[in-house]
């Protein structure tokens, strides 16, 4: 099954660069595909690529093999060695994404899938990837940076692997490019200088590739490491010092352990290959004489500049050349064939056990001296592996062997213990490392606490600055306060004093404010009294002016009118009064004069009244006269009627006898005559009685005519008499009434007047009586400015008398009433001083509590700061140990995790079947991929 095949050397010669063009050194020659001579000495490989060389027939020549011999079960190794700068990178990963410049990686990764396509259906693959760098002997992940010193470990088989190192399942070529790019952006995450740190480190990558045959359940492993190693330059020509230097060395050891392996196994002679010098010949152990299909691509500059470094590369190249490896497809045995082999083997054992018994029994007998006959001896015949060791013993050579079988048993226990302390050291430097980071962080912490600390600090020496300056200044306000209370006490004092004065004056001034409270309680009585009097006065004005009013309108005064309304003032109502009282008086006084008028007229009429009256008392007397004389007239007309109706009766009885008479006249005319005469004289006797009737005799008809004439005189006279009599008494009663009314008129306006009189007496009352009480006031306010002159002469005094005796000289007055105007001043100003002060006083009263506040604040914020920066110290140094501890769960976490994750993984691993293109590559369905196809 083991088949020994060499490793596979491939030189390849970068273009010329620009610089190198302008020099234009030419030195190489390339005799064939396998042949390139430098300085004139052939060097001879499996392949030479010269310049021009494209990636895609590199690939083709070095890596599409390698590839199949992968998926077929095999290993394989491909790494690049060269100078910096030599094209090793390009070569391997050349630009990633570029279908033609794309290198060795990216294109494997694509076509590894393509294989697998391209393969029968009944196989399973699982492909898990890793990417790891070596630099300064540490490995570091490249797919978890936390991951940076990685130990090498054994496995079963004794093949050395990178223990720890994160696997990542791939599915398509994406994904596996999508790893390498992870892995390339975290090799530039840490490193500052990516060209200097890609030509110090070795970067590998590995792809593990696991395939199961689904209807033998045959299951085949290949182990893919695509190697970029450090630039192979010397240090001596990099001109390094220092720690660059030792850096240098560390490359360098690495790389001189590769070619100690070379030279070691390239000689084949030596039995100790000194993997074990490095990390990365310990990692390609298996490419360097173990089981894998190895191809080295030195790559090399053809600038005559490099010529030593390339000449030194072809060497290497050359001695690697024959290194022989022997390889093997790595074939996962079954749990059948596990159990025969078990079985084998467990046989093998228990022979061995026995011969070994055997053996020891036959030994004890020849060491006790029995000698065994030949026969019973253990032969060669009876036991085949037996007797090979025995037959080596007797031939003399068992010593050897046993002594090489324990020098194998001691090197490898050697290696064994080796392998421990390399974990322990590993440990040990994950420890460190760990520790590093954890004091990195504690130092980070610290410098952040510190930080704080330093700011809390400042913050503190500010605070206690101002609690300084507030200190000073609180001591300044202590000091200016202090000032001010003694000025306070003296002021206290000041006040004290001027307090008892202040006492006594309030003490009269609680007397005169008593009085004033009298006197104004007075006054308000006597204001209570006057608003009930001027009620009352305006109650009585109104009336009064209705009055007035009434009588103007009685005096028929149409041109004064009352005004007398509620809402007009008693200034105006006054104004109206008076206005209306100046036209009373003078229409009284025009009254006054029409009544003396009317006196006088009354007088006169009283006059002629009296005259009347006497007239008609001498009218009544004529008119009794008259009456009488009527009367007796009446008597005597009643008389002279009987008489003239005798008369007539007589006349008429004489007429009648006349006529007789005259019958008889011419008889007896005279003797009836003579008759009649005598009737006539009895008539005439009876006549005399009346001195009316007498006069003269006349005869009787004339004295009839002449009586009836008076009588009819005396009748028209009677007459007359009685009208004038009549119109007299209509006169005199017309009088009468008028001198009634006149009479009333007066009594009602002495009635008037007489009211008037008294509301002008009660006005002139009141008024009186306002005046005693505006003299009153006066009196009292006046009593009071007396007062208070004497109060503050009496305090000028005092405050003289407190300033010091009046040293009274003859100074004169001027003087004196200067320095009373200056005490006045002074008192005036002290007063001012003292209200200030006192204002100040109660002001800074009023602060000191503020003050105190402030302080006590300060002193409380000062604590709490000081609080605060211990809480502060504490939970930093509590959240240190919190971080510390969180620090170490994560990594516990993310330890748990990835093991979790790579067993998870394991489990859930997206299986790739052979002949289908993957969904995601083909969903994806890269240009990249196909153009890279069809090249
Ligand atoms: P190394 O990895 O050995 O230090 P690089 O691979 O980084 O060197 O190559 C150095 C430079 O030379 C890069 O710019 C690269 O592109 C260029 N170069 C190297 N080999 C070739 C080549 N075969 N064709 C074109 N350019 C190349
Ligand atoms: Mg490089």
């Amino acid at each position: 099954m083991a088949q020994e095949c060499g490793v596979r050397v491939l030189c390849r010669f970068r273009p010329l660069n620009e610089s190198e063009v302008k020099r234009g050194s030419k030195h190489i020659r390339y005799g064939g595909s396998d042949t390139v001579v430098v300085s004139g000495k052939p060097y001879m490989f499996d392949q030479v690529f010269p310049p021009n060389t494209t990636q895609e027939q590199v690939y083709e020549s070095c890596a599409k093999d390698t590839v199949r011999d992968v998926l077929s079960g095999y290993n394989g190794t491909i790494f690049t060695y060269g100078q910096t700068s030599s094209g090793k990178t390009h070569t391997m990963e050349g630009r990633l994404h570029d279908p033609q410049m794309m290198g060795i990686i990216p294109r494997i990764a694509h076509d590894i899938f393509d294989h697998i396509y391209s393969m029968q259906e009944n196989l399973e693959f699982h492909i898990k990837v890793s990417y790891f760098e070596i630099y300064l002997e540490k490995i570091r992940d490249l797919l978890d940076v936390s991951k940076t010193n990685l130990a090498v470990h054994e496995n079963k088989n004794r093949v050395p692997y990178v223990k720890g190192c994160t696997e990542r399942f791939v599915s398509s070529p994406e994904e596996m490019m999508e790893v390498i790019d992870d892995g390339k952006a975290n090799r530039h995450v840490a490193v500052t200088n990516m060209n200097e740190h890609s030509s110090r480190s070795h970067s590998i990558f590995l792809i593990n590739i696991k395939q199961e045959h689904l209807d033998t359940a045959h299951k085949l492993t290949g182990k893919l490491y695509l190697v970029d190693l450090a630039g192979s330059e010397k240090v001596s020509k990099t001109g390094a010092a220092g720690t660059v230097l030792d850096e240098a060395r560390m490359i360098n050891k690495s790389l001189s352990a590769l070619g100690n392996v070379i030279s070691a196994l390239a000689e084949g002679t030596k039995t100790h290959v000194p993997y074990r010098d490095s990390k990365m010949t310990r990692i390609l152990q298996d490419s360097l004489g173990g089981n894998c299909r190895t191809t080295i691509i030195i790559c090399c500059s053809p600038s005559f500049s490099n010529e030593a470094e390339t000449r030194s590369t072809l060497l290497f190249g050359q001695r690697a050349k024959s290194i022989r490896n022997t390889v093997c497809v790595n074939l996962e045995l079954t749990a059948e064939e596990w159990k025969k082999k078990y079985d084998k083997e467990k046989q093998k054992g228990v022979d061995m056990r026995e011969l070994v018994e055997k053996l020891q029994t036959e030994l004890h007998h020849w060491r006790i001296g029995v000698c065994i006959p030949v026969m019973e001896q253990l032969s060669d015949k009876k036991q085949e592996v037996p007797c090979e060791h025995t037959a080596i013993a007797r031939n003399g050579l068992a010593a050897d062997v046993l002594e090489s079988v324990q020098y194998e048993e001691n090197i490898n226990n050697l290696y064994k213990l080796l392998d421990d302390k390399d974990e322990e050291i590993n440990l040990q430097t994950q420890l460190v490392e760990k520790m590093r980071l954890q004091l990195e962080v504690q130092e980070e912490i610290l410098a952040s606490s510190q930080q704080d600390c330093a700011r809390v600090q400042g913050e503190l020496c500010s605070l206690q600055r101002d609690n300084q300056e507030m200190r000073g200044e609180v001591r300044e306000v202590l000091g200016a306060l202090e000032e001010l209370a003694l000025k306070c006490d003296e002021k206290s004092r000041e006040v004290s004093s001027l307090t008892l004065t202040d006492h006594r004056l309030s003490e009269q001034l609680v007397v005169k404010n008593e009085m004033l409270e009298a006197t104004q309680s007075e006054i308000e009585e006597l204001q209570e009294l006057d608003a009930v009097q001027k009620r009352r006065t305006v109650d009585v004005l109104r009336v009064l002016l209705r009055d007035l009013g009434d009588m103007g309108t009685t005096i028929c005064v149409q041109e004064i009118k009352m005004v007398c309304e509620d809402g007009v003032s008693l200034d105006d109502e006054f104004s109206v009064v008076r206005l209306f009282l100046t036209k009373l008086k003078s229409e009284l006084k025009s009254l006054i004069n029409r009544t003396k008028q009317l006196e006088s007229t009354q007088e006169h009429a009283s006059i002629k009244i009296q005259a009347s009256e006497r007239e008609l008392a001498s009218c009544h007397t004529v008119v009794s006269q008259y009456q009488v004389k009527i009367r007796s007239l009446t008597e005597c007309v009643q008389k002279a009627e009987e008489t003239r109706r005798a008369l007539e009766i007589t006349q008429h009885t004489l007429e009648e006898e006349l006529t007789t008479l005259r019958t008889y006249e011419s008889n007896q005319d005279l003797c009836e005559l003579e008759k009649k005469k005598e009737l006539l004289k009895i008539n005439r006797s009876q006549q005399s009685q009346c001195p009316l009737i007498e006069g003269p005799r006349e005869t009787p008809s004339d004295m009839l005519v002449q009586l009836r004439e008076e009588f009819n005189n005396k009748q028209k006279m009677l007459n007359e008499l009685k009208e004038l009599n009549e119109t007299l008494v209509l006169e005199q009663k017309r009088l009468q009434f008028e001198y009634e009314t006149l009479r009333v008129q007066e009594q009602e306006k002495e009635i008037r007047l007489q009211e008037l009189t008294m509301s002008n007496e009660k006005m002139e009352n009141i008024t009186d009586e306002l005046r005693d009480f505006e003299e009153t006031l006066a009196r009292q306010l006046q009593s009071l400015h007396n007062l208070r002159k004497m109060f503050v002469q009496d305090l000028t005094t005092r405050v003289k008398k407190s300033n010091g005796p009046d040293r009274e000289d003859g100074g004169g007055r001027v003087l004196h009433k200067h320095k009373i105007s200056f005490l006045e001043n002074n008192l005036e100003q002290l007063t001012k001083v003292h209200k200030q002060m006192m204002r100040e006083n109660s002001e800074l009263r009023c602060d000191l509590p503020k003050l105190e506040k402030r302080v006590c604040v300060m002193t409380e914020r000062v604590k709490a700061l000081e609080c605060a920066l211990r809480e502060a110290k504490q939970r930093a140094s509590r959240e240190r140990s919190l971080y510390r501890q969180e620090v170490d769960r994560i990594k516990d976490a993310i330890r748990a995790k990835n093991m979790a994750c790579c067993g998870h993984a394991t489990l859930t691993a997206k299986p790739i079947r052979a002949g289908h293109h993957h969904t995601f590559s083909a969903g994806r369905g890269g240009p990249i991929v196909y153009s890279y196809h069809h090249v």
